[in-house]
Protein backbone atom coordinates (compact mmCIF):
# COMPACT_ATOMS: atom_id res chain seq x y z
CA UNK A 1 0.00 0.00 0.00
CA UNK A 2 1.25 3.47 -1.06
CA UNK A 3 2.16 5.84 1.90
CA UNK A 4 0.39 9.40 1.60
CA UNK A 5 3.58 11.06 0.77
CA UNK A 6 3.95 8.31 -2.52
CA UNK A 7 0.36 9.42 -3.64
CA UNK A 8 0.49 12.99 -3.24
CA UNK A 9 3.69 12.71 -5.64
CA UNK A 10 1.76 10.59 -8.14
CA UNK A 11 -0.35 13.80 -8.49
CA UNK A 12 2.36 15.62 -9.70
CA UNK A 13 1.28 18.47 -8.64
CA UNK A 14 3.89 20.95 -10.57
CA UNK A 15 3.20 19.05 -13.72
CA UNK A 16 3.46 20.95 -16.39
CA UNK A 17 5.03 24.26 -14.53
CA UNK A 18 7.71 25.97 -15.76
CA UNK A 19 9.92 27.91 -12.87
CA UNK A 20 12.85 29.69 -12.75
CA UNK A 21 15.26 29.49 -9.66
CA UNK A 22 17.18 32.17 -8.76
CA UNK A 23 19.80 31.67 -5.92
CA UNK A 24 21.32 28.37 -5.89
CA UNK A 25 24.77 28.41 -4.77
CA UNK A 26 25.12 24.70 -3.49
CA UNK A 27 23.79 21.20 -2.35
CA UNK A 28 22.92 23.38 0.98
CA UNK A 29 21.35 26.42 -0.54
CA UNK A 30 17.77 26.90 0.45
CA UNK A 31 17.10 27.67 -3.09
CA UNK A 32 18.20 24.05 -3.90
CA UNK A 33 15.32 22.63 -1.54
CA UNK A 34 12.34 24.28 -2.86
CA UNK A 35 13.94 23.07 -6.49
CA UNK A 36 13.91 19.21 -5.79
CA UNK A 37 10.27 20.11 -4.36
CA UNK A 38 9.01 21.49 -7.78
CA UNK A 39 10.81 18.94 -9.62
CA UNK A 40 9.72 15.89 -7.75
CA UNK A 41 6.07 17.44 -8.33
CA UNK A 42 6.61 17.48 -12.11
CA UNK A 43 7.52 20.86 -12.62
CA UNK A 44 10.26 21.66 -15.22
CA UNK A 45 13.35 23.80 -14.22
CA UNK A 46 16.02 26.76 -15.05
CA UNK A 47 18.67 27.82 -12.93
CA UNK A 48 20.65 30.89 -13.13
CA UNK A 49 24.26 31.08 -11.65
CA UNK A 50 26.48 34.13 -10.23
CA UNK A 51 29.39 34.07 -11.52
CA UNK A 52 31.87 31.21 -13.27
CA UNK A 53 32.93 29.47 -10.17
CA UNK A 54 29.15 29.19 -8.97
CA UNK A 55 28.54 27.98 -12.36
CA UNK A 56 30.75 24.95 -11.68
CA UNK A 57 28.04 24.03 -8.76
CA UNK A 58 24.69 25.11 -9.83
CA UNK A 59 25.07 23.38 -13.45
CA UNK A 60 25.74 19.78 -12.18
CA UNK A 61 22.73 20.19 -9.45
CA UNK A 62 20.65 21.53 -12.47
CA UNK A 63 21.78 18.87 -14.80
CA UNK A 64 20.92 16.16 -11.42
CA UNK A 65 17.23 17.16 -12.23
CA UNK A 66 17.34 17.20 -16.18
CA UNK A 67 17.29 21.11 -16.35
CA UNK A 68 18.49 22.23 -19.37
CA UNK A 69 18.22 25.84 -18.92
CA UNK A 70 20.84 27.05 -16.65
CA UNK A 71 22.10 30.76 -17.24
CA UNK A 72 24.42 33.78 -16.05
CA UNK A 73 22.34 36.00 -13.77
CA UNK A 74 23.47 38.84 -11.69
CA UNK A 75 20.41 40.40 -10.48
CA UNK A 76 21.87 43.78 -10.16
CA UNK A 77 22.68 43.84 -13.55
CA UNK A 78 19.47 44.40 -15.60
CA UNK A 79 21.24 43.49 -18.97
CA UNK A 80 22.04 40.32 -17.37
CA UNK A 81 17.98 39.77 -16.30
CA UNK A 82 16.77 41.10 -20.00
CA UNK A 83 18.71 37.86 -21.55
CA UNK A 84 18.06 36.10 -19.45
CA UNK A 85 13.85 36.82 -19.46
CA UNK A 86 14.70 37.12 -23.33
CA UNK A 87 15.94 33.08 -23.13
CA UNK A 88 13.21 31.82 -21.18
CA UNK A 89 10.47 33.47 -23.39
CA UNK A 90 12.02 31.50 -26.39
CA UNK A 91 12.57 28.51 -24.93
CA UNK A 92 9.57 28.12 -22.88
CA UNK A 93 7.11 31.01 -24.22
CA UNK A 94 5.74 31.24 -20.49
CA UNK A 95 6.82 30.86 -16.99
CA UNK A 96 4.79 30.03 -14.19
CA UNK A 97 7.10 30.42 -11.23
CA UNK A 98 10.02 32.11 -9.61
CA UNK A 99 12.16 31.78 -6.87
CA UNK A 100 14.02 34.81 -5.78
CA UNK A 101 16.33 33.13 -2.69
CA UNK A 102 19.07 35.68 -2.56
CA UNK A 103 20.66 38.40 -0.39
CA UNK A 104 23.93 40.16 -0.02
CA UNK A 105 25.73 42.74 1.81
CA UNK A 106 29.05 43.60 2.81
CA UNK A 107 30.72 41.46 5.51
CA UNK A 108 31.89 44.33 7.62
CA UNK A 109 28.07 45.27 7.13
CA UNK A 110 26.73 42.17 8.92
CA UNK A 111 28.82 42.64 12.57
CA UNK A 112 29.15 45.47 14.97
CA UNK A 113 26.85 48.20 14.87
CA UNK A 114 24.40 48.94 12.28
CA UNK A 115 25.01 52.56 13.05
CA UNK A 116 28.26 52.27 11.34
CA UNK A 117 26.82 50.95 7.89
CA UNK A 118 28.09 53.31 4.85
CA UNK A 119 25.88 54.54 2.04
CA UNK A 120 27.26 52.32 -0.09
CA UNK A 121 26.81 49.30 1.98
CA UNK A 122 23.68 50.23 2.26
CA UNK A 123 22.68 50.74 -1.32
CA UNK A 124 24.30 47.45 -2.13
CA UNK A 125 22.31 45.16 -0.12
CA UNK A 126 19.02 46.94 -0.68
CA UNK A 127 19.72 46.50 -4.63
CA UNK A 128 20.46 42.97 -4.40
CA UNK A 129 18.51 41.77 -1.57
CA UNK A 130 15.04 44.11 -1.91
CA UNK A 131 14.80 45.92 -5.24
CA UNK A 132 16.06 42.67 -7.26
CA UNK A 133 12.99 41.14 -6.79
CA UNK A 134 10.66 44.07 -8.05
CA UNK A 135 12.74 44.10 -11.46
CA UNK A 136 12.34 40.42 -11.74
CA UNK A 137 8.73 40.16 -11.53
CA UNK A 138 8.47 42.92 -14.34
CA UNK A 139 10.50 40.82 -16.07
CA UNK A 140 8.04 38.09 -15.32
CA UNK A 141 4.93 39.53 -16.10
CA UNK A 142 4.94 39.68 -19.20
CA UNK A 143 5.63 35.87 -19.72
CA UNK A 144 3.38 34.79 -16.48
CA UNK A 145 0.34 34.38 -19.30
CA UNK A 146 -2.03 32.31 -17.04
CA UNK A 147 -0.99 32.93 -13.96
CA UNK A 148 2.18 33.00 -11.76
CA UNK A 149 3.54 32.61 -8.17
CA UNK A 150 6.84 34.54 -7.51
CA UNK A 151 8.33 33.43 -4.28
CA UNK A 152 11.29 35.13 -2.42
CA UNK A 153 13.21 34.17 1.47
CA UNK A 154 13.02 37.01 4.57
CA UNK A 155 14.22 36.01 8.67
CA UNK A 156 13.06 37.55 11.34
CA UNK A 157 15.35 39.66 11.70
CA UNK A 158 13.28 41.95 9.45
CA UNK A 159 10.74 42.52 12.42
CA UNK A 160 12.94 42.66 15.23
CA UNK A 161 16.77 43.14 16.35
CA UNK A 162 18.90 40.48 15.95
CA UNK A 163 22.47 41.23 16.11
CA UNK A 164 24.79 41.31 13.38
CA UNK A 165 22.12 40.94 11.12
CA UNK A 166 22.11 44.65 10.86
CA UNK A 167 21.60 46.01 7.19
CA UNK A 168 20.48 42.99 6.25
CA UNK A 169 17.37 42.96 8.27
CA UNK A 170 16.42 46.66 7.20
CA UNK A 171 17.12 45.30 3.37
CA UNK A 172 14.13 41.93 4.25
CA UNK A 173 12.17 44.42 5.82
CA UNK A 174 11.86 46.53 2.71
CA UNK A 175 11.45 42.88 0.82
CA UNK A 176 8.82 41.72 2.91
CA UNK A 177 6.80 45.00 1.92
CA UNK A 178 7.73 44.84 -1.97
CA UNK A 179 6.16 41.39 -1.35
CA UNK A 180 3.05 43.15 -0.51
CA UNK A 181 2.58 46.20 -2.82
CA UNK A 182 3.93 43.59 -5.70
CA UNK A 183 0.81 40.84 -4.51
CA UNK A 184 -1.31 44.49 -5.34
CA UNK A 185 -0.25 45.02 -8.11
CA UNK A 186 0.21 42.14 -10.04
CA UNK A 187 -3.11 40.54 -8.53
CA UNK A 188 -5.49 41.07 -11.35
CA UNK A 189 -3.31 38.70 -13.18
CA UNK A 190 -3.61 36.12 -11.10
CA UNK A 191 0.20 36.26 -10.41
CA UNK A 192 0.99 35.82 -6.43
CA UNK A 193 4.08 36.95 -4.48
CA UNK A 194 4.94 35.69 -1.23
CA UNK A 195 7.77 35.43 1.18
CA UNK A 196 8.88 32.65 3.45
CA UNK A 197 10.91 33.55 6.54
CA UNK A 198 12.76 30.85 7.29
CA UNK A 199 14.81 29.72 10.75
CA UNK A 200 18.41 30.11 10.92
CA UNK A 201 19.81 26.59 8.27
CA UNK A 202 23.64 26.70 7.99
CA UNK A 203 24.05 28.05 4.48
CA UNK A 204 26.82 29.85 2.73
CA UNK A 205 24.92 33.02 2.82
CA UNK A 206 24.69 32.23 6.56
CA UNK A 207 28.50 31.78 7.43
CA UNK A 208 28.44 35.53 6.42
CA UNK A 209 26.63 36.79 9.66
CA UNK A 210 29.01 37.29 12.47
CA UNK A 211 28.52 34.52 15.04
CA UNK A 212 25.70 32.87 13.09
CA UNK A 213 26.56 29.85 15.45
CA UNK A 214 24.83 31.99 17.93
CA UNK A 215 21.97 32.59 16.08
CA UNK A 216 21.66 28.49 15.25
CA UNK A 217 21.75 27.37 18.93
CA UNK A 218 19.48 30.18 20.06
CA UNK A 219 17.13 28.72 17.62
CA UNK A 220 17.36 25.52 18.66
CA UNK A 221 16.96 26.32 22.50
CA UNK A 222 14.61 29.00 22.80
CA UNK A 223 12.24 28.35 19.89
CA UNK A 224 9.04 26.35 20.99
CA UNK A 225 9.60 23.35 18.91
CA UNK A 226 13.30 23.35 20.77
CA UNK A 227 14.89 22.14 17.77
CA UNK A 228 16.38 24.33 14.38
CA UNK A 229 14.71 24.16 11.18
CA UNK A 230 16.05 21.93 7.63
CA UNK A 231 16.34 22.62 4.04
CA UNK A 232 14.00 20.41 3.51
CA UNK A 233 11.52 22.56 5.64
CA UNK A 234 11.65 25.60 3.27
CA UNK A 235 11.47 23.11 -0.18
CA UNK A 236 8.19 21.66 1.48
CA UNK A 237 6.06 25.06 2.47
CA UNK A 238 7.92 26.67 -1.06
CA UNK A 239 6.31 24.02 -3.01
CA UNK A 240 3.06 24.43 -1.14
CA UNK A 241 2.38 28.23 -1.93
CA UNK A 242 3.85 27.57 -5.52
CA UNK A 243 1.42 25.02 -6.13
CA UNK A 244 -2.64 24.36 -6.09
CA UNK A 245 -2.65 24.61 -2.09
CA UNK A 246 -1.33 28.61 -2.33
CA UNK A 247 -3.75 29.62 -5.39
CA UNK A 248 -5.65 32.21 -3.21
CA UNK A 249 -2.58 33.21 -0.72
CA UNK A 250 -0.70 36.05 -1.90
CA UNK A 251 1.09 39.52 -0.17
CA UNK A 252 2.25 37.00 3.01
CA UNK A 253 4.93 36.35 4.86
CA UNK A 254 5.06 32.64 6.45
CA UNK A 255 7.03 31.56 9.05
CA UNK A 256 8.95 27.79 8.71
CA UNK A 257 10.91 28.74 11.74
CA UNK A 258 10.15 26.22 14.63
CA UNK A 259 7.54 29.19 16.12
CA UNK A 260 10.43 31.31 16.71
CA UNK A 261 8.51 34.26 16.15
CA UNK A 262 6.01 33.93 18.60
CA UNK A 263 8.93 34.54 20.93
CA UNK A 264 9.36 37.91 23.13
P1 LIG B 1 23.06 30.63 -0.28
O1 LIG B 1 24.38 31.27 -0.12
O2 LIG B 1 23.01 29.22 -0.63
O3 LIG B 1 22.18 31.47 -1.32
C1 LIG B 1 22.32 32.85 -1.52
C2 LIG B 1 22.35 33.07 -3.00
O4 LIG B 1 22.33 34.46 -3.33
C3 LIG B 1 23.59 32.46 -3.67
O5 LIG B 1 23.20 31.52 -4.65
C4 LIG B 1 24.26 33.66 -4.31
O6 LIG B 1 24.88 33.32 -5.53
C5 LIG B 1 23.05 34.55 -4.54
N1 LIG B 1 23.42 35.94 -4.82
C6 LIG B 1 24.08 36.83 -4.02
N2 LIG B 1 24.23 38.00 -4.68
C7 LIG B 1 23.67 37.84 -5.91
C8 LIG B 1 23.54 38.67 -7.07
N3 LIG B 1 24.01 39.92 -7.10
N4 LIG B 1 22.91 38.17 -8.16
C9 LIG B 1 22.43 36.90 -8.16
N5 LIG B 1 22.53 36.06 -7.11
C10 LIG B 1 23.15 36.53 -5.99
O7 LIG B 1 22.30 30.90 1.12
P2 LIG B 1 20.78 30.70 1.55
O8 LIG B 1 20.79 30.70 3.04
O9 LIG B 1 20.17 29.58 0.82
O10 LIG B 1 20.12 32.08 1.11
C11 LIG B 1 18.97 32.16 0.28
C12 LIG B 1 17.99 33.19 0.83
O11 LIG B 1 17.45 32.70 2.05
C13 LIG B 1 18.60 34.55 1.14
O12 LIG B 1 17.68 35.55 0.76
C14 LIG B 1 18.73 34.51 2.64
O13 LIG B 1 18.75 35.81 3.22
C15 LIG B 1 17.48 33.75 2.98
N6 LIG B 1 17.43 33.19 4.34
C16 LIG B 1 18.42 32.36 4.78
C17 LIG B 1 18.35 31.85 6.07
C18 LIG B 1 19.45 30.96 6.58
O14 LIG B 1 19.56 30.81 7.82
N7 LIG B 1 20.25 30.34 5.76
C19 LIG B 1 17.27 32.17 6.91
C20 LIG B 1 16.26 32.99 6.42
C21 LIG B 1 16.36 33.51 5.13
Amino acid sequence: MSTTNERYWAERPYAGQKALIIGVANERSLAWAIARELHQGGAELAFTYLGEALERRVRPLAESIGATIVEPCNVSDDQQMELLFKKLGEKWGKLDTVIHSVAFANREDLEGRFVDTSREGFRVAMDVSAYSLVALARYAEPLMTQGGSLLTLSYYGAEKVVPNYNVMGVAKAALEACVRYLAWDLGPKKIRVNAISAGAVKTLAAAGIRDFRSMLAAAAENTPLRETIHQEDVGRLGGFLCGPGGVHITGSTMYVDSGAHIMG
